[in-house]
């Protein structure tokens, strides 16, 4: 086989979406797999729907990601540029191969007039396919319409290309995902490759831009099975080499529509800013269609290389379970260095005074916190008591709490008791462990509903982080002012 060579093409008309990055990922996981070259390749044909905040986002997710592409924008590469807005020069020059061997036409038709014709198909309740009404215009009648100022479109001739191609109208191809895939041409009407101001359009400039950038392997979504059929016909009709499709199954929500925001995120850069981990996406993504061999299913994006074979990939939709991503995510969070982990959940941070702890507390409050994340962001929440000072708030199940003569009474002795403890980790642990005894002892109080009663005082809550290193942290007269402020009775 001649070197493997794929793409991800995507149009950057809004953010990288997660289905798009499983698309990159599986051409990235292709590629690895048989030491080829995976190309980034622009798709911004359509400048109306396009920006360059979409393209870097597109640069930036795909990085984040780790899918660092081969060939493509900022890395060059032989065959391009890859941005199709920078080929506009070189896609004239095959319309004018078309034309001149009969595979094109010029179409002149006014918006209106085609409008009439798919108006008629719909009254008549006919699929709609062009009339071909321009395809024998002779040269009289071309300058005639000219004249008139028309510019014509370029429309490629489907039958004539598939008539010199083909046996019957049949065009059958071997997906490499879904097997056999067969359509009948004649529902295929001639279609404008050209726009008459001069832009091509994305069937025409997708098979160039594969046919010049020597793509072997098409991997994309199964929305694009209709355009292979279209882009088979055009490759033939250049007398290029056709590549190897492989279409993917959709993505769904879990009710099986349409993913879309009102599931949750759908953009990478969503997901990131919402505190999931890269590593965790893309080992996620991974198992949409694909499955480990070994049934092991956390994998790194090396290990899912090396065991990738595309034509296991499931030719079904996948469902994306955004809890089964949340899991993943959780297991990620515990599996980073700790260093990588505490400058993450800075940016989680920013609406508290971090200067209110030295480096080691900071340390400290994330080694106590951090295991039950699910996404990064919940670290906002998760160390909200470690700051305020002498005040927190208290939410409601802590105040019904702190209500009982149970806490009180804990909270009187220990606002007395603690006034003379050495207040370090190792000193408060052995203090509590007596003052829970004694409570036990004296008058029969659970060791667990003692330490409630700090807590609720102390952090607003019943449950948290590790209650001695969260008072170790928090600190002695900030711990005790708030123990204080608990107590209903004028100890204050
Ligand atoms: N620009 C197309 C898209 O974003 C690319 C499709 C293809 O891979 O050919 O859907």
């Amino acid at each position: 086989m001649s070197e493997v060579r794929v793409r991800i093409a995507p149009s950057p008309s809004g953010n990288l979406h997660i289905g798009t990055a499983r698309t990159a990922l599986f051409n990235y996981l292709f590629a690895k797999k048989n030491n080829g070259k995976f190309i980034l390749r622009i798709e911004d044909t359509d400048a109306e729907r396009t920006s360059q905040e979409y393209v870097d986002n597109i640069f930036d997710s795909l990085k984040a990601l780790g899918l660092n592409w081969d060939e493509g924008p900022d890395v060059g590469g032989e065959y391009g540029p890859y941005t199709q807005s920078q080929r506009f020069d070189i896609y004239p020059k095959y319309i004018q191969k078309l034309l001149d061997e009969g595979f094109a036409y010029e179409c002149f038709c006014t918006p209106e007039e085609l409008e009439a014709e798919k108006e008629e198909a719909s009254r008549n309740k006919k699929a709609y396919v062009y009339s071909k009404k321009c395809e024998n215009l002779t040269e009289e009648e071309k300058a005639k319409l000219r004249a008139e100022g028309r510019k014509p479109a370029i429309r490629f001739n489907v039958a004539k290309a598939q008539k010199a191609f083909h046996d019957s109208s049949i065009l059958e191809f071997d997906d490499l995902v879904k097997g056999k895939l067969h359509m009948d041409t004649n529902l295929i009407g001639d279609f404008v490759i050209m726009k008459s101001n001069g832009t091509p359009t994305y069937n025409y400039a997708v098979v160039i831009d594969d046919a010049l950038m020597k793509i072997s392997h098409v991997i994309r979504g199964e929305d694009h099975i209709s355009n292979t059929y279209k882009q088979i016909l055009i490759f033939e009709a250049l007398g290029f080499e056709v590549p190897r499709f492989g279409h993917l199954g959709m993505i769904l929500a879990p009710d099986r529509s349409k993913l879309s925001k009102r599931h949750g995120a759908t953009a990478v850069s969503d997901f990131v800013e919402q505190g999931y981990l890269t590593e965790a996406l893309v080992n996620f993504v991974a198992l949409l269609g694909w499955s480990p061999s070994d049934g092991q299913e956390i994998k790194t994006i090396d290990e899912i290389a090396a065991d990738f074979r595309i034509n296991e990939i499931s030719s079904s939709n996948s469902i994306f379970e955004y809890d089964k991503l949340k899991w993943m995510n959780s297991h990620y969070i515990k599996m980073l260095p700790k260093e990588v982990l505490r400058e993450k959940l800075k940016k989680y941070l920013t609406k508290y005074d971090l200067s209110e702890l030295t480096e080691e507390q900071y340390n400290r409050m994330i080694d106590i916190t951090y295991e039950p994340l699910t996404l990064l962001s919940d670290i906002t929440d998760a160390v909200a008591y470690f700051f305020g000072g002498d005040k927190v708030e208290i939410d409601e199940k802590a105040q019904a709490e702190l209500e009982t003569d149970l806490s009180q009474d804990v909270l009187k002795s220990f606002v007395e008791q603690a006034e003379g403890w050495e207040w370090t980790e190792e000193n408060l642990h052995e203090k509590l462990e007596v003052f829970r005894g004694k409570f036990k002892e004296e008058k029969g109080y659970k060791p667990k509903f003692t330490m409630w009663a700090i807590r609720a005082a102390v952090t607003g809550r019943l449950c948290g982080a590790d209650m001695v290193v969260t008072l170790a942290i928090i600190g002695k007269e900030n711990s005790l002012k708030r123990a204080k402020a608990a107590i209903k009775t004028a100890m204050v």
